[in-house]
Parts: structure tokens; sequence; C-alpha cells
């Protein structure tokens, strides 16, 4: 299989989780091919495995059968410690709940995968000022996350996401916690992160949402139910079509 320019390649993965003598099977058989550039996202009702598929491509967990290529490469033959640093230089996530370290300044917190990454302390601090100065939050280096708003503090999340210049980014219901305005703001920014040629990912239950994205892979039970493109009309306007998983 010739793998190497897409970003992922799902194969037939599945997942099962395992409690006492309980199996749960969160993701079965999914296949999924996804372009370096494209702005692909997944919808789905809750327990469908949407987080699951997530974690898997953000390499933060593996597949129980199956194989995941992220970029051409099976992140079942890699060790832990290697998933680890393919993790934080390739891919930047964004949770819904913003998972922001409570005591640390907002600029700490998009400084650590940095730090993670071996960078110097003088150019952290740069890169986190000057990322967070692209996401609007200049003037809001030295806050806390609680001294933010929910807008604000996905921004710093966003950044956080950013600041290692990862090519893939995977949001988990970034706007969940966020007013509809707000919500807008935050898909803005994806769709000019997107533009500048980052992948993106995004999981959503709202449809509004969904329809930045130029795919969208609906999941439920743990399988691909169906997938849709965007189609471009002759008069100029847009509509969704199903096409093939
Ligand atoms: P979604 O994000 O679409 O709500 P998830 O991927 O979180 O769905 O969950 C899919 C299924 O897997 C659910 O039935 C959930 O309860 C189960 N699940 C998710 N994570 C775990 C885990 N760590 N241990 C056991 N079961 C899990
Ligand atoms: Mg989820």
């Amino acid at each position: 299989m010739n793998t190497g320019a897409k970003v992922f390649i799902a194969d037939g993965i599945s997942k099962v989780y395992t409690m006492g003598d309980i199996n749960v099977h969160a993701l079965r058989d999914i296949s999924l091919t996804i372009e370096s550039g494209e702005y692909l996202a997944i919808m789905g009702p809750s327990g469908s495995g949407k987080s699951t598929l997530m974690h898997i491509m953000g390499c933060l967990d593996r597949p129980t059968s199956g194989s995941m290529y992220l970029r051409g490469q099976d992140i079942n033959s890699l060790s832990d410690a290697e998933l680890a640093e393919i993790r934080n230089a390739e891919i930047g996530f964004v949770f819904q709940n913003f998972n922001l370290l409570p005591s640390m300044s907002i600029l700490a917190n998009v400084e650590m995968p940095l730090l993670y990454a071996g960078v110097p302390a003088r150019e952290r601090r740069m890169r986190a000022t000057t990322t967070l100065g692209i996401v609007g939050l200049a003037d809001r280096l030295q806050h806390k996350p609680s001294e933010l708003s929910g807008g604000q503090r996905q921004r710093a999340s966003i950044a956080r996401a950013m600041v290692n210049r990862p090519a893939i980014l995977l949001a988990d219901e970034p706007t969940g916690n966020l007013d509809t305005a707000t919500g807008e703001e935050i898909m803005g920014l994806f769709a000019e992160l997107n533009a500048k040629g980052n992948t993106i990912i995004v999981v959503t239950h709202e449809r509004a949402v969904a329809e930045r994205a130029s795919r969208i892979v609906h999941i439920r039970d743990g399988c691909i139910e169906h997938v849709e493109t965007r189609a471009h009309d002759k008069s100029g306007g847009t509509g969704w079509e199903a096409v093939e998983g």
C-alpha cells in the first residue's frame, strides 16, 4: 500500500475496551483515509466512538486490531516512546474542556509542549508569546485560565496545540462549552489555520460546525454510517452529497 502522501490511513481498525468481564466495542472495522491539508468533521451521537477514534489518530491510544498509519508509519509498530515523540511533533490537540493547567499562566501553559520538545527557555517564551498573539491573547499572557472567559481559554488551548507547529490539529468538540458567537470565532480560527495548509479534524455534535469542513464522516455504534462531501452546484452555492466511505 502506498501510504506516504496521506496524513492518516485507518485500515479496518477496531477498538475493544475490556472492563472486568465486559467487552465494549468502541470501534468496529473503521477504514478512512485523510489527505494532507484536508478539513474533516466527524459527527455521531454520544458513545458512538468519536473520541476513541480521535485518540487513536492522535497517537494517544492504539487500535485493538487493524492498522493506523500516520504519514505512512504504522503506529502499532512504534514503541510508546516513539509514539509520544511523533505525537508531540506532528499533532496538536484541542479539547472541549480546554485541559489547561489551572495553577499556571496561559503563557506557561502554551510553553509546555516546547518544554517537552527540548526547546530552550528563551525560544520557548518567544514562540509561546507569538502564538498567543496570533490567537488574540497578546494582552493576557500572565493571566491564569480561571481569569479568562471560555472563548479566551479555548484560544489559549489552540495556541498550545499550535505552538509546536504541528501539521495536524485534532479538536474534540472544541465549541461544546462555548456560546454560539464564541464558537463561531473559534471555528473561524480553524478555517484560517486550514487555509494555511494545516490538516484539521473536528469532532462535533453541531451540523453548523461540521459544515465548515469539506467532508463529514458520520459514525454510529463504532461504525462509519455514511460520508458526505461538499458539492458545488452551477449557481455557485454549496450543498452536501453522500459518497462512498
Ligand atoms: P463519543 O466520543 O462518541 O461519545 P467514546 O469514544 O468516548 O464515544 O466512547 C465509545 C464507547 O466506548 C462508549 O460505549 C464508551 O463508554 C466506551 N469507552 C470509551 N472510553 C473507554 C474506556 N477508557 N474504558 C472503557 N470504555 C470506554
Ligand atoms: Mg467524545
